[in-house]
């Protein structure tokens, strides 16, 4: 396969270019050109020689819409193809506030959490920094061909464990500032709780949203529907978290996907609130997405007595609101139907 240009930051690229005997503001001009999307024929301020040479050795984007799928509320789920034809899925969302785009960092996915669909085939691959920025690449190039906008904020919520990919994501990371403006501020990174990486994310000075994927109340309530569990327990996870506020000054973001029989009752409520309340953290609980697990999700009485059980506890909670409803909202269905297709 040819060497994707948007794996490299503009210095790289100056750097590469340099072994090639091509000026060094061309690499300016190129970085430009692949931040935006654009083919190398389009590349108008270059001479046609050297489009045609980077035409031969390079690809500028590593991934393209194959489909999108717009709901009525204005969410539109893109399935997006890799050079090598793997499919992964992103969601962008529309709120008051701008453009949020949900970004896969890896095909599929080996946690094997009972209630994702994202994780059925298990890990096909790693998604390089260039793959994951280039689904911001396309998603912000739709959104140039609809209206003025673009993206404001990623959330690393697609599929695929992001720390289970440490050294492409944290490289993305780097390259999302520069290529995107889109600054740390403005990423959300969710993790089931890979306790080393959510350390070494903070040693390394990152300042992302860090959203944890807890679920459960107790390490056995957890083991039940998160394999990880069986390698980090809840009590190592959570002061992660807190050793991830304590560098990073960021509010952690627990998220808890309600679970009908499993995690919803007035001791897990209790314990939530516990676990949560030494360090600043705000609870998201999820609605469950059908799939095609043995699990059930809760109903609108059920989601709001536990929330209000949670508040009069002392924490700060909120139910997510569910967007994309009627675009095969839940994570990998959309690819599920076009694979079977
Ligand atoms: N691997 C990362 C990020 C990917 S999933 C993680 O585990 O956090 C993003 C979020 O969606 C996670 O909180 C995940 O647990 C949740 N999720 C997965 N399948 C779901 C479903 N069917 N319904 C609701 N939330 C789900």
């Amino acid at each position: 396969m040819k060497t994707l240009l948007l794996d490299f930051s503009q210095s790289e690229l100056e750097g590469e270019f340099s072994t090639l005997g091509i000026e060094r503001y061309r690499a300016e001009q190129v970085y430009k050109w692949i931040s935006a999307g654009t083919d190398f024929d389009e590349m108008s301020n270059l001479p046609k020689s050297l489009r045609t040479l980077l035409a031969e050795k390079y690809d500028s984007v590593g991934a393209k819409i194959v489909k999108d799928a717009v709901s009525r509320d204005g969410t539109v789920k893109f399935l997006y193809e890799l050079r090598d034809g793997k499919l992964i899925e992103g969601v962008l969302m529309k709120y008051k506030y701008g453009y949020t785009l949900c970004a896969s960092t890896q095909v599929g996915c080996r946690m094997g959490c009972a209630f994702c669909a994202s994780g059925r085939d298990g890990l096909e691959r790693n998604l390089t920094s260039g793959e994951i920025l280039s689904e911001v690449v396309c998603a912000n190039a739709y959104l140039a061909k609809r209206e003025n906008a673009r993206i404001g904020n990623v959330v690393l919520m697609g599929s695929g464990e992001p720390l289970d990919n440490y050294d492409n994501v944290t490289a993305f990371l780097d390259l999302l500032t520069p290529s995107q403006g889109i600054g740390q501020r403005g990423v959300s990174l969710s993790t089931c709780g890979i306790t080393p990486n959510i350390r070494r994310l903070a040693d390394d000075g990152y300042s992302v949203t860090l959203c944890l994927s807890l679920h459960a109340t107790t390490d056995e309530q957890r083991k039940k529907v998160m394999p990880t569990a069986n390698a980090y327990k809840i009590e190592d996870i959570i002061s992660a978290a807190e050793y991830y506020f304590g560098k990073s000054g960021r509010r952690v973001i627990v998220e808890y996907a309600m679970m009908r029989g499993v995690n919803i009752s007035d001791s897990d409520a209790v314990r939530l609130r516990n676990l949560t309340k030494n360090f600043p953290c705000h609870i998201n609980l999820i609605p469950l997405n059908d799939t095609d697990s043995s699990l059930s999700g809760v109903n609108k009485s059920e989601a709001r007595a536990f929330l209000s059980k949670l508040t009069s506890l002392g924490a700060s909670a909120t139910i997510r609101r569910s967007l994309g409803e009627d675009i095969e909202g839940a994570c990998g269905q959309l690819k599920r139907r076009y694979t079977k297709k």
